[in-house]
């Protein structure tokens, strides 16, 4: 007997006696009463679907009848389910289905997966459901079935990891009880395998399954990669006077740090001399600080930090509220580097000093 054949027996096995038989769309499952539940199912639970599935029946006995009815009665009956996008393909579906078809469904993989909102899945759902046909599937429940069974790591998003899912799912499906196969390995992913914690105590392939001989079930299946952030730059001047006091500005009220305390800032170092000319501040000594990074939700700040000893020009400054001399004893919100760099540097001199507006 090969790996496969154990596969489906056990799975066989345990839906037999422990599987779902009383769904709505399990009874009487022709083609269009699976489709249905299936794109009803794409996105939405068991639980949720199944007043808007018998709802849609009652109103929506056969493809005829959706593919008559208006669009707006289609979305009235999907309000709550969201995803309409579902519905408006249902409807174009039916529509097509009995203006090309002759209102019966294709049995092949590439007619059904040519009709609107139909994947290969959900084809394969059809064909196996719906046709009895050897056919596999690779809903979300299957993909993390899989993953887990066979230890298989990589987001299934990505081509290589989706193909070679797609492989085993082909050579898992048996011959015969196919239809039952096919529900049997989704009631496994929506009630023993779910996502957060596995019942793996009750599952009929934990003897076979690596995630689950491995601790590693929470491992896969492997989250979608977060997208790579951007990156930008900034220097940050710690502009220090003959106190020991650095200054600081008001950042505007919007925007990254709306409104706390940070460095006075440049694109580079070769902004420095601007801008000390802009706050009315002449260059003594200058030195480079180790380089940090700060990340947000949607970039990363790499952030060049740059030690100027600095006098002030008299007269020069000017006279601004966003500006002040920080020694350490003022209470202002700071930004979470500027805070670190001020900590960091150990720049201050006296903790005792007041503050006292720039100028
Ligand atoms: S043993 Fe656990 S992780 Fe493996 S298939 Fe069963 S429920 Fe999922």
């Amino acid at each position: 007997m090969s790996a496969g054949d154990v596969f489906a027996e056990r799975l066989l096995a345990w839906f037999d006696e422990h599987g779902r038989h009383d769904l709505p769309w399990q009874q009487d499952p022709t083609p269009y009463r699976v489709w249905v539940s299936e794109i009803m199912l794409q996105q939405t639970q068991v639980g949720t679907v199944i007043s808007y599935y018998e709802r849609f029946m009652r109103r929506f006995a056969d493809v005829e009848a959706l593919a008559r009815a208006d669009i707006d009665e289609v979305l009235h009956l999907w309000t709550g389910l969201g995803y309409y996008a579902r519905g408006r393909n249902l409807h174009r579906a039916a529509v097509i289905l009995c203006r090309d078809h002759a209102g019966r469904f294709p049995d092949s993989l590439e007619e059904l997966t040519a009709l609107p909102g139909i994947g290969r899945s959900t084809a394969g759902a059809i064909l196996a459901l719906g046709f009895s046909r050897r056919q596999p599937i690779l809903d979300g429940n299957v993909k993390r079935v899989l993953t887990r069974v066979f230890a298989i790591g990589g987001w299934p998003g990505r081509t290589q990891v989706i193909n070679q899912l797609w492989s085993l799912a082909e050579e898992l499906t048996p011959d015969s009880r196919v239809a039952d196969y096919t529900q049997a390995i989704m009631d496994l992913g929506a009630t023993l395998c779910t996502r957060g914690k596995p019942a793996c105590e009750r599952c009929p392939l934990a003897g076979h399954c690596l995630a689950h001989a491995r601790d590693e079930t929470t491992r896969y299946p492997a989250p979608k990669p977060a997208k790579v952030k951007p990156v930008r730059q900034i220097t940050f001047l710690l502009l220090e006077n003959a106190d020991g006091e650095l200054l600081l500005q008001r950042r505007p009220p919007s925007g990254i740090w709306g409104g706390l305390w940070g460095f006075p800032e440049c694109a580079d170092e070769n902004g420095l001399a601007q801008r000390l000319g802009e706050l009315g501040l002449r260059l003594k000594q200058q030195r480079r600080l180790v380089p940090l990074r700060h990340t947000f939700s949607h970039f990363h700040l790499d952030i060049n930090p740059v030690h100027c000893a600095v006098t002030e020009m008299p007269g020069d400054v000017a006279d601004d509220a966003t500006l002040c001399w920080y020694s350490g004893g003022q209470r202002l919100g700071l930004a979470a580097p500027v805070k670190k760099l001020i900590e960091t540097t150990e720049l201050m001199n006296d903790a005792n000093s007041t503050m006292r507006k720039a100028g």
